[in-house]
């Protein structure tokens, strides 16, 4: 008999669980969601991602083998795939001595190594020669990444989940119960609900998760072309600000970051930090603007998004509420895209043994 799954969440955890899912017999799967692909909020992370591969994971971590799972399945879109709105791109990241110890240098400690563990996952690792760096920048890596047009990615994580037969529910829950109430499975027993609530798995009824706030991120989007993906190991604007700039697949513009505001919340673009945000991206990359300045930029608009920052890492873990079993992939921080395939993974696997395990649970 098929089991009756309930996925809480359409961002790019749920959608991509939901898929991986979708392609084993045996499963019904329900997506409902407060927010679907389309919309705009600043409780849904997923639409305002970059979205690039460029991870900051450590080595030996679970966060490092999600990440290094993921990188397949993503080179195969760029390779394979078009109309999933995902496009190879040289990614330069940029490193200045005198960054080492701050908040960014730290976050980014195994990305700023001249040898880290995806040097030999990625294609084309290499350093740069001394003669190609810019000023004050004392050395930097670049390798063949990926930037993912959320606009089209998520549209068509959605269209290969249809196709597969899963079926999509705009639904709000209080508590991660209310996702076994009648109406929402079209089969009144539910056997199992994965939880991918992102940030708002602090708020959700059942769940609660304290450890997970928001790091905001604020960004500006732009029609200029980078032609390349760059980072920098830090700013001189303070701790929570960062620099990059990547453009998206087929027109999907070019995004440049940004900042990294743990527990801040605010939803509206702050006018100063888009003028830094600005300033720095085209020092960083005079080809943005042929090397002139931030009023030759021009901009399709302004966004803020929410990395849902867990301490501990992503929450992949089964558990038992109220008599229900739950699977939770949640948490990712600004990880989301380029851990997704290998997040969702593990969460099917624990999907899978849950049958097993039901009485030991
Ligand atoms: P979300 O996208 O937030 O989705 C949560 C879903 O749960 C939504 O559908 C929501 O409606 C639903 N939900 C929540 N609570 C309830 C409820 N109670 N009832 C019903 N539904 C509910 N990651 C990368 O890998 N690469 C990048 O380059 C990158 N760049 C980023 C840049 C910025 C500016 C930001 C903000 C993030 C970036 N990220 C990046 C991180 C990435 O966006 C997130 O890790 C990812 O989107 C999280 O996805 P999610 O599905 O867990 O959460």
């Amino acid at each position: 008999m098929a089991k009756n799954i309930v996925v809480i969440g359409a961002g790019v955890a749920g959608l991509t669980t939901a898929l991986l899912l979708s392609k084993k017999s045996g499963y019904k799967i329900v997506v409902a969601a407060k927010h679907m692909p389309g919309d705009y909020d600043i409780e849904y992370a997923s639409p305002w991602a970059g979205a690039n591969y460029m991870p900051v994971s450590v080595s030996g971590t679970d966060a490092a083998e999600w990440d290094k799972n993921t990188w397949g399945p993503l080179e195969d879109l760029a390779k394979n795939n078009p109309g999933a709105g995902v496009h190879f791109q040289e990614c330069e990241i940029h490193n200045r001595t005198k960054d080492v110890g701050s908040a960014t240098a730290e976050w980014f400690k195994e990305l700023l190594s001249s040898n880290p563990w995806f040097a030999k996952v990625v294609p084309n690792f290499r350093a740069l020669p001394k003669e190609a760096l810019g000023p004050g920048i004392d050395s930097a890596t670049v390798f063949t990444s990926v930037c993912i047009n959320t606009a089209i990615y998520l549209p068509w994580l959605v269209s290969q989940c249809l196709s597969n037969g899963v079926i999509f529910k705009r639904s709000v829950f209080d508590h991660i119960l209310d996702a076994t109430a009648p109406g929402i499975h079209p089969n009144s027993r539910v056997d199992l609900v994965v939880n991918c609530t992102g940030l708002m798995a602090s708020k959700l009824g059942g769940v609660q998760d304290t450890t997970v706030v928001p790091a905001r991120g604020q960004i500006v989007i732009v029609r200029n072309d980078a032609g390349k993906m760059l980072d920098m190991s830090g700013t001189d604007d303070g701790d929570e600000e960062a620099c990059y700039v990547m453009t998206r697949a087929a027109g999907g513009g070019t995004i440049l970051g940004g900042s990294y505001q743990k527990g801040n919340w605010e939803s509206q673009p702050d006018p100063n930090l888009a003028i830094r945000i600005m300033k720095r991206a085209v020092k960083m990359c005079p080809a943005l603007t042929d090397g002139k300045g931030i009023e030759y930029l021009d901009i399709i608009r302004h966004g803020v998004g929410l990395r849902p920052v867990r301490e501990g890492g992503t929450r992949i873990e089964k558990e038992r509420i109220g008599g229900v079993l739950v699977v939770h992939n949640y948490g990712a921080g600004g990880a989301g895209y380029q851990s997704s395939y290998g997040c969702a993974q593990a969460a099917v696997d624990l999907i899978d043994q849950a049958w097993n395990a039901q009485a030991k649970l």
